[in-house]
């Protein structure tokens, strides 16, 4: 079968285009510069012939991939804006994640060959941001963010707000889409905590990692103890599993949200990993200052069961992600 990956050159994106390939689908990804294309034929020429890419330079213009669904069973789609610095929050952060989301479904459902779509959404989706510190919180599948459209595009400082909201919108949007046009494919989404590890993107230098990717450099070269964005984590290659596995298990899949979610950790449980793991390189990082996790927070807790049990998620241990993350930058150093 041939799987659509729309941003295929992202950090999540190309793993996910890993996965389905190793686990012997064709895909074609959807890149925005052909330059992004080229780049993955020429770091990953074992793929030629399984792999072919489809321009899309914005997908929330209209009809955005009508020419890429051709030919296409399954649709995994995990573009959507993830930067910070931008200037209008309902021009560069909501509308694009929402309109590329629908665009991908309106495509999928006149496609007619299409028979399942799987949407990366977001924790984001189902926290309740605003809710303050309360261990007694336990987030499942049966939870929604609820943040709204005008709140977000009146936001003028808080632009992750602005990112959370548009991943609730998006998410929302495609299962009120499935609800009204009853399309012939069914719907799952898949909702990750903070996704870190190593990156399976054709890169070029180390500034090319992603938001969440680039989080283990704070670690190198850096005096003060990152804080965790969120205690929560999930390696990338679990977050693409997930989505392999729920087209391998369609039919349990149809219909429902999966959180995935892998570890509680901490700027000092990192750091400890990086002392034990790079002893040579000790004096690049943060000191630990007292026992590791010391500085953890858990102002909630997650419950990952449905994802364990339809999809049969274990999860990488967390000194793995980070040596395979900090072992990348090193890559990295040795080639410049
Ligand atoms: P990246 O920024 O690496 O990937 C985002 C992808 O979307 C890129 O390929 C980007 O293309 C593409 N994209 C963005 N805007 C557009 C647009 N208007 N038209 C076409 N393509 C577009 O981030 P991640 O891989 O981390 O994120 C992937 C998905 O996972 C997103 O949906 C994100 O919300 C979600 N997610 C990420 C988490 C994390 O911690 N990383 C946690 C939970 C969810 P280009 O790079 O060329 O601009």
């Amino acid at each position: 079968p041939l799987v659509l990956v729309t941003g295929a050159s992202g950090y999540i994106g190309a793993s996910v285009v890993h996965a389905f390939l190793r686990a012997g689908y064709r895909v074609r990804g959807t890149v925005r510069k052909q330059a992004q294309a080229d780049a993955w034929r020429k770091h990953f020429p074992q793929y030629k012939g399984k792999l072919d890419f489809a321009l899309v330079e914005d997908m929330g213009k209209e009809g955005a991939y009508d020419e890429a669904i051709k030919d296409v069973e399954v649709v995994v789609h995990t573009a959507s804006p993830f930067f910070f610095g931008y200037t209008d929050n309902e021009r560069d952060m909501l509308l694009p994640a929402v309109n590329g989301t629908l665009n991908i479904l309106k495509a999928a459902h006149w496609a007619g060959t299409v028979r399942q779509v799987v949407i990366t959404s977001s924790f984001a989706a189902l926290q309740d941001y605003h809710r303050g510190p309360d261990p007694t919180k336990v987030y499942t599948e049966d939870d929604w963010c609820p943040l709204t459209w005008d709140e977000a595009v009146k936001e003028e400082k808080d632009q992750i707000l602005v990112y959370v909201t548009s991943k609730k919108y998006a998410e929302k949007k495609a299962w009120d889409f499935v609800a009204e046009k009853k399309p012939a494919f069914s719907l799952t989404t898949i909702l990750p905590v903070y996704v870190l590890g190593a990156s399976e993107q054709p890169l070029l230098s180390v500034d090319g990692l992603s938001t969440s990717a680039s989080w283990i450099r704070e670690f190198i070269d850096k005096q003060d103890l990152p804080k965790a964005p969120i205690h929560a984590m999930i390696d990338v290659q679990d977050v693409a599993l997930a989505h392999l596995r729920a087209v391998e298990n369609a039919s349990v899949a149809a219909g429902k949200r999966y959180l995935v979610a892998a570890h509680s950790f901490s700027g000092s449980e990192v750091a400890h990993i990086l002392h034990q793991a790079f002893p040579d390189q000790q004096s690049r990082f943060p000191e630990v200052r007292g026992e590791p996790g010391w500085d953890k927070e858990e102002p909630w807790k997650w419950d990952t069961s449905r994802a364990e049990k339809d999809l049969g998620m274990r999860w990488k241990p967390l000194e793995q992600t980070i040596r395979e993350a900090a072992e990348q930058v090193f890559e990295f150093e040795r080639r410049d």
